[in-house]
């Protein structure tokens, strides 16, 4: 998937329920009872690997393999049962515990004769005792040395054990095909679906376990004969009784007929509306899957090892079109006057890939390489496809020829949707998009065809990376984003060079720096097992610490061997999945590096090294440390990382061929150096991910160096100078006054990505200072900011701007200036907009300046009224989120309160837009308490919206918070937080919040006294 556009801070994601721990998992000890019905020991069957029973009374010295598996499913479900006093569970837990204490021994006949009063209960118990799989712990496991080891089967909502213990699948089952047909009633929003799954045997078994979620199960049927079934809500499944053994190597057909309302979220099949050119209100259905809605759609085996081939039907009203992964192969009318369009048979794929629509779409197609592409929008907005088709069209030849694998599909369908959560999701074949992603007019600014360039590139990335071969479980997330990112900016830095899309890319690196700096961030590879963690992987680790450690490792090994690397991979893991040693091991070796053994310690290590440089003479000594934001020792990871170190000096500076390279391994190394050199920059362009000080003279000379001439070093290089520079202060390692010195520089530079990377950082300070008002330390650094960019910010035009480096600098410049209340802004900006209005909104305003001037329009009544009724009936929807930004910058609270309200409720501004007002509300002071109060205030509808975990709520709560720098904050955000309990505290976005506030509150303590000294 690609985050929201234009704000690469944020991954919104598509929604999953999260019934899963609306109870708190329980146990009952029936340990110490003698249990009612035990299980023959011979029928208590289950599988090793992948059944991770949970068991209690281990013994602390036996630990092997198998029980490791077991404690992380205990962690797994979430339950702390290993310490709990059995006395206190109470008997209407979720949860029985099966006792097979006795192992092999003979079932107590006291038993038998309760059995006559319960017999009820007997029969469920004999039922799921019959469920078991058959096989592994049989006999051999009877002669286990963990006699008290104990297994735990959840309970159905009405009272029956289930037979399945574990949030992963069986491994003894495999789907290979579905037949898949889906009836959508877009009038009462449900939908009826039938799904037959061929599936093979692995494993002798005697249940089937599924993936299901809120849906109406009709019929069940095993090879053709009505079988019953057993459903779990809480983790989604259900478990399909076999009427005899299915044996190894069998294949078996299963049919299920089902009926479900349509989500009214954005995940599952959902349904979309929007209103017309004409004032009416139009429907469409649509499906969002990544990564576990699939099985809200049909039933199905929701995991991304589980690839199988799909045939899909859909019957429709005429008045609508359907699309799916595939080509249309033919259209039938059914009785009743419905038709129903059959769509030809997949290649293997994951579920969470699965996609159809139905709607009333118009699109523009073209042929190329022999693909069908076509771009498909509302038909009020047909006249901004062209953009996208062009784009795609030519991205898709481009990784044709890269991956060396052609595009498998006849057919590939790019489809904006009007209510959407992400930025794109790249179902194979049929990718879907938010409007704003996709749509631009031929009069739009170049920056935002960047903008719609860049998804499609991450998207059609994905049709290989992530489509072709996938990831074998969502640890390995990074696989999928990370590579699609990367070549998102490789793609269309090669086919649209006028996009400049390299300052992007090195914006984003220097970004995701500063998050990975937290304490609270993690591995770019994690073990995740809940859906809360599989929805917390899809942030800016895994999609943009992914793509910088492949930018070093490209840059280390050099780009030809990669890109061999690279294709070899995919001609290898084609149709399959892999995990990232895999990938690893599809890479060339080094002549002095293994890329596995460098690799492993930037994605198995949360974090990167800061890399210290000491030189003397011509003795040059290097130490590494975990660079992390906080100056408490007891932090301090001993993590060492195999550094590509790279580097250049005052002989050659600038250029690809003045790179040199040594590798550091380990804590400290030192290696000789010309003692003619009069400075040494390391990270060469900034290509890797870690920062760099210097001791000694080190600093100074490089800043007297870049003082005289700049162009001595990249510019990439100078954006990565000032980026550390302000990274260390943070930790107290440099003084701001270091950070002055070096700044002194910019009166002589041009390039934009440097100056923007200076005006981010003092303007992330000056917020600070502003939400404190200190407004003596506040004045103090606005002067010095418009010391360093005022010239700059008053020279900037305001016509047409045909250098997109040059319109972002001038919109970042622009912004910050009018929210300074710059006069030659503000009054630059009331021109244009009252020049728009006197046209009658017809006068183009540059697309890169819009935001700017609605924002300063936005402050007055008139002003902020005309953006809400031009933003209702605008068609433009690339535009409409400038003119929302502008709407929400106000500062009339009143206003900003109805705004929040408002597009909860989706009534004016869709919710899907929430992320981006709460943003915005609280980047300005007047707002930010008000945007905090609304979500602590609305957290239960929230969270309906969005789930849990979601990179829609890491990106509210971070934003909504980051800002704050008071003991009091700190204490209300924590408070909060804890007293959600299982409706969001656990998320790791909170301690990142919490973490932020710390930081904040020790800077406040330490800096803005010593800032000027
Ligand atoms: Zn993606």
């Amino acid at each position: 998937m690609e985050p929201f556009q234009g704000d690469r801070a944020s991954l919104p994601r598509n929604m999953i329920e999260n019934t899963m721990f609306e109870e708190e998992p329980d146990v009952v000890d029936l340990a110490k009872e003698t249990p009612a019905y035990p299980l023959d020991p011979d029928d208590v069957v289950y599988e090793p690997r992948s059944s991770r029973l949970l068991v209690r009374g281990l013994g602390e010295n036996d630990m092997d393999e198998d029980e490791e598996d077991y404690e992380s499913s205990a962690r797994l479900l979430g339950m702390s049962f290993m310490n709990r006093s059995s006395s206190l569970r109470p008997k209407t837990s979720n949860y029985a515990r099966q006792d097979r204490a006795g192992s092999c021994s003979v079932p107590s006949t006291r038993t038998l004769i309760v059995g006559v009063f319960i017999l009820v209960v007997a029969a469920s118990v004999a039922m799921v005792i019959y469920f078991l799989p058959r096989c592994t712990f049989t006999k051999e496991g009877c002669h286990r040395e963990n006699d008290t080891m104990e297994l735990i089967y959840p309970r159905t909502s009405d009272g029956q054990l289930f037979p399945w213990t574990s949030l992963r699948l069986p491994d003894n089952i495999r789907p290979v095909h579905y037949e898949l047909e889906i009836q959508p009633n877009l009038t009462t929003m449900t939908f009826n679906g039938k799904v037959s799954i061929q599936v093979n045997i692995l494993n002798d078994t005697k249940m089937i376990v599924l993936h299901s979620s809120d849906m109406k199960i009709i019929n069940v049927a095993v090879q053709s004969k009505k079988a019953t079934f057993l459903e779990y809500k809480p983790w989604q499944q259900i478990a399909i009784k076999l009427t005899k053994d299915l044996k190894k190597d069998e294949s078996c057909l299963l049919e299920i007929e089902y009926s479900a309302n349509l989500s009214n979220k954005y995940m599952g099949f959902y349904n979309s509306s929007y209103i017309d050119k004409g004032h009416n209100k139009r429907v469409l259905v649509a499906t969002q899957f990544e990564p576990l809605a699939a099985r809200n759609a049909f039933p199905c085996f929701d995991e991304p090892a589980f690839k199988a081939t799909f045939r899909i039907k859909i019957n429709r009203e005429d008045a609508y079109i359907a699309l799916s992964n595939m080509p249309k192969n033919q259209t039938i009318k059914l009785p009743g006057g419905l038709l129903q369009d059959e769509f030809e048979k997949s290649l293997p794929m994951s579920t969470y890939l699965v996609a159809f629509i139905v709607a009333n779409f118009s699109h523009v197609s073209r042929n190329a390489s022999d693909t069908l592409v076509s771009v498909y929008a509302v038909p009020d907005k047909v006249d901004q496809l062209n953009y996208a088709l062009d784009s795609a069209v030519k991205l898709l030849e481009f990784y044709n020829k890269y991956a060396e694998i052609k595009f498998p599909l006849k057919k590939l369908d790019l489809v904006a949707i009007p209510d959407f959560l992400a930025g794109a999701m790249e179902n194979w074949g049929l990718i879907t998009f938010r409007e704003t992603a996709l749509l631009v007019c031929n009069q739009s600014s170049l920056t935002d065809k960047q903008g719609v360039a860049a998804v499609i590139a991450h998207e059609l990335a994905h049709q290989w990376f992530g489509n072709l071969v996938t990831m074998k479980w969502w640890n390995d997330l990074w696989l999928n984003e990370g590579f699609a990112t990367y070549m998102e900016f490789k793609s269309v830095d090669t086919v649209f060079p006028e996009l400049e899309i390299g300052n992007s890319f090195l914006s984003m690196r220097l970004r995701v720096l500063e998050k990975d700096s937290l304490n609270s961030s993690h591995p770019v590879s994690t073990e995740v097992s809940t859906p809360e963690q599989v929805e917390e992987m899809f942030d800016s680790v895994s999609y943009e610490k992914g793509a910088s450690v492949l930018l070093m490792l490209s840059s280390t090994m050099s780009e030809e061997k990669f890109h061999k690397g690279v294709t070899d991979y995919l001609q290898k893991y084609k149709e399959k999945n892999a995990d990232t040693e895999d990938f690893w091991k599809s890479l060339p070796l080094g002549k002095s590096y293994s890329v596995v053994e460098i690799m492993k310690t930037w994605t198995l290590q949360k974090g990167f090294p800061l890399v210290t440089v000491n030189r003397t003479g011509n003795r040059v000594t290097l130490s590494q440390e975990h660079f992390l934001f906080t100056a408490d020792p007891t932090t301090k990871s001993e993590y060492l990382w195999h550094i590509p170190l790279t580097y250049v000096n005052d002989s050659c500076g600038s250029e690809p061929d003045c790179k040199q390279m040594f590798h550091l391994k380990d804590k400290t190394a030192s290696f000789d150096v010309p003692g003619s050199a009069k400075w040494l920059k390391f990270n060469f362009k900034t290509e890797g991910f870690y920062i760099v000080t210097y001791e000694a003279e080190g600093w100074d000379a490089l800043i007297y160096a870049i003082n005289n001439n700049t162009e001595i070093l990249a510019h990439e290089d100078r954006a990565g100078m000032i980026n550390n520079l302000f990274m260390l202060s943070r930790v107290g390692k440099v003084s701001f006054r270091q950070i002055k010195n070096l700044l002194k520089y910019l009166h002589h530079e041009t390039q934009p990505a440097p100056l923007m990377e200076a005006l981010i950082q003092l303007d992330q300070i000056y917020n600070l200072l502003e939400k404190r008002q200190d407004t003596r330390q506040l004045s103090r650094m606005k002067a010095y900011i418009l010391d360093l960019f005022g010239g700059l910010m008053d020279s900037q035009s305001w016509e047409e701007e045909t250098s997109i480096s040059k319109q972002e600098l001038r919109s970042d410049l622009l912004t910050v200036a009018c929210r300074y209340f710059r006069e030659n802004c503000t009054k630059s900006a009331m021109l244009i907009f009252n020049q728009w209005m006197e046209s009658n909104k017809t006068k183009r305003i540059p697309g890169d300046i819009m935001k700017v001037v609605f924002s300063v329009a936005a402050q007055s009544d008139s002003g902020w009224e005309t953006l809400l009724s031009t933003y209702k009936y605008s068609m433009v929807d690339i535009d409409k989120r400038k003119m929302l930004v502008a709407l929400a910058s106000t500062d009339s609270v009143r206003r900003i309160v109805w705004l929040m309200q408002d597009t909860l409720e989706g009534s004016n501004i869709q919710t899907q837009e929430l992320p981006l007002v709460l943003r915005t509300v609280s980047r300005n002071f007047a707002g930010h308490l008000y945007a905090w109060n609304f979500v602590k205030e609305n957290w239960d509808t929230i969270i309906k919206k969005f789930p849990i975990g979601s990179f829609v709520l890491q990106d509210i709560i971070m934003s909504t918070t980051s800002q704050f720098s008071t003991e009091r904050h700190l204490v209300e955000v924590q408070y909060f937080f804890a007293s959600l309990k299982d409706k969001g505290s656990e998320m790791r976005c909170v301690s990142e919040a919490v973490e932020t506030i710390k930081l904040n509150i020790q800077w406040m303590e330490r800096n803005p006294d010593t800032l000027w000294n």
